[in-house]
């Protein structure tokens, strides 16, 4: 892969298909992106630059669902097997959202804001195709 792939979030997600966590840097500002914006909302430089995050973070906010998407549902989540919804403050400043997996869904009671977490892939077969998502885990 190459590093002028153009700053779009089907770039973004093929990166995770990857299992890679790409954001995009101001190269004047230095303000990371993620996902990944063309444009710096805090200097309107177009000059970005991709950079792998370290994956590291921690929980900022989170959400047990019982009623999910149809996307969850398919995967097997439901209202006896919830899902945790989450957002992750990333060591390099973004903010970002994600599956929260390794914890009780059931119990959220027993997670707490603040935990150190860590990338993790999520791959799944949906209708015979796998497909990887973006999810965090307690570190
Ligand atoms: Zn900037």
């Amino acid at each position: 892969m190459s590093d002028e792939k153009q700053f779009t979030i089907e770039s973004y997600l093929e990166y995770i298909r990857n299992r890679k966590l790409m954001g995009s840097k101001c190269k004047d500002c230095g303000v990371t992106y993620v996902p990944v914006r063309k444009l710096c909302s805090e200097c309107n430089s177009t000059k970005m630059e991709w950079v792998e995050m370290s994956g590291k973070g921690e929980l900022a906010a989170f959400t047990s669902i019982t009623v999910g998407t149809p996307y969850f549902v398919e995967r097997g989540y439901d209202r006896k097997n919830p899902y945790c919804f989450s957002v992750i403050k990333l060591d390099e400043g973004p903010m970002i959202s994600a599956q929260l997996v390794g914890v009780e869904e059931s119990k959220p009671e027993t997670i707490e804001i603040g935990t150190p977490l860590k990338v993790t892939f999520l791959e799944s077969e949906v209708k015979g195709e796998t497909k990887v998502d973006l999810g965090f885990e307690p570190a």
